[in-house]
């Protein structure tokens, strides 16, 4: 057990990832008495992709953290993206690779610099009730067996896609989750100058999902595939894929992932698969004394289950309405009307996505948006707009939408 005995603290903040620690820090910012714990001591490893989008790049800037962060990073300008008919599409877009074990403790770094206090291993047992069924702060379980209440006038869960961390604060909504992903990392030095951006990889062969090969710099390449049930179908695991066989035939359809995977002298390591939780969906964002952050609360987008930098992003927001609306005469009702209407905020680009879901279903579509993009700039420029969040997404996913795409001659 590392940090000070702690009984007591304005905000208890339980997990310690992009969603924790972001919001611990604005927390800790505004003066207030915080304590961020985690269940694994740090620095801990995440299975990720480790891609910064631009979503992570703008919170990672409002943390004062984008700088740190850039310069230990792999940076790249481009999203390569491979279609199953032979199209290739080169989307600029400002992106980055860390790998999450440094990132996840640069961003716990930051805030205990900022005031937080930190302790861990303390993985949460079960919430503190008051007898009018507040939550007043949660019981604790340190290495072994020994267990510690901490009470706290607001408490945040930040424990990303475990599902029964969701279930030990009675939160869930749904425990099975939107889709799985399996990553692993590869070394060949010879392969740095070939995947200069990070590319994205749809194949019949991959239906359902989609491959990756991220480069983390120094040879190094982060590569996976990754599996989306459909909108409603989180319940039917039958047609989920094996993700071990999905990653073999990555490599049969992609020759940069054959390379990577099945030469000898640079073995994959760490393989290793993770749950996602996504379109904010199959948890409660919130009841009295709680409020539910990062991928817990469904942050993560699935399409792409991309979701480091909407995980940072709603950490923020919580803590921005604890701050403000919780202040003088704010209370409970406040405070979370104040972070739900945040998320409500975002709720039309996380459905975009959902209904994007579908090129991974189809993956010809992708041949026909390379097809239209490369002939058009200004339908690239527009795609480029949908990574930086600049352009409604929705414009492309729905069925006008499409239709125009076909249409659009420049
Ligand atoms: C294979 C894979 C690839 C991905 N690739 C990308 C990518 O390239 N880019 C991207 O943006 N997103 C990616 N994602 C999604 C991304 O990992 C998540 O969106 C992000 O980690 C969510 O952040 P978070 O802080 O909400 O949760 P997490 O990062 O999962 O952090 C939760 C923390 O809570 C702790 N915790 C859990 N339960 C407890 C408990 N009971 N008590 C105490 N602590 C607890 C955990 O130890 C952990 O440290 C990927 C996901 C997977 C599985």
């Amino acid at each position: 057990m590392s940090g000070a005995n702690t009984p007591s603290c304005d905000v208890l903040v339980i997990g310690a990832g992009p969603a924790g620690s972001a919001c611990a820090q604005m927390l800790a910012r505004a003066g207030l008495d915080v304590l961020l714990c985690d269940r694994h001591e740090f620095p801990r490893d995440k299975v990720c992709g480790d891609g910064l989008i631009p979503d992570a790049h703008r919170a990672l800037a409002r943390l004062g953290l984008a700088d740190a962060v850039l310069a230990r990073a792999a940076r790249t300008g481009r999203l390569d993206c491979f279609a199953p008919r032979g199209g290739r599409l080169a989307v600029p877009a400002q992106l980055a690779v860390l790998p999450r074990r440094e990132l996840d403790e640069m961003l716990r770094q930051a805030a205990m610099a900022a005031g937080a206090r930190w302790q861990a291993p303390l993985r949460l047992e079960a919430l503190l009730e008051g007898a009018d069924g507040r939550v007043r702060g949660a019981r604790l379980r340190e290495k072994g067996e020994a267990v510690r209440d901490v009470r706290a006038r607001w408490t945040v869960l930040a424990t990303g896609a475990d599902a029964g961390s969701l279930e030990a604060a009675g939160m869930c909504e749904r425990r099975a989750p939107s889709g799985m992903a399996l990553r692993g990392y590869a070394h060949r030095s010879d392969m740095a100058a070939q995947i200069g951006g990070l590319q994205v990889v749809w194949h019949k062969a991959l239906r359902g999902g989609y491959g990756w090969i991220f480069p983390a710099g120094g040879g190094r390449f982060n590569i996976g595939v990754g599996y989306l049930h459909r909108q409603g179908r989180e319940r039917d695991r039958q047609g989920a894929p094996n993700l071990r066989e999905l990653l073999a035939t990555f490599g049969k359809v992609h020759e940069p992932a054959r390379a990577l995977l099945q030469d000898g002298a640079a073995p994959l390591d760490q393989l290793k698969g993770a749950p996602l939780r996504c379109s904010l969906g199959g948890a409660r964002k919130s009841r009295p004394g709680l409020l539910v952050v990062g991928e817990a609360a469904g942050s993560t987008y699935l399409f792409t289950g991309e979701g480091i930098g909407k995980a940072m992003e709603s950490g923020m927001a919580a803590a921005q309405a604890i701050v403000q609306a919780g202040s003088a005469a704010g209370g409970d009702a406040e405070v979370r009307a104040a972070y739900e209407a945040e998320l409500a905020l975002l709720k039309p680009r996380f459905a975009a996505y959902e209904v994007a879901n579908r090129f991974n279903e189809y993956p010809w579509m992708v041949d026909l948006v390379a097809w239209r993009a490369r002939r058009s700039p200004a339908l690239l420029a527009r795609l480029a707009g949908v990574l930086d969040e600049t352009q409604d997404p929705s414009a492309f996913v729905s069925a006008p939408g499409l239709l125009r795409l076909l249409l659009q001659m420049r």
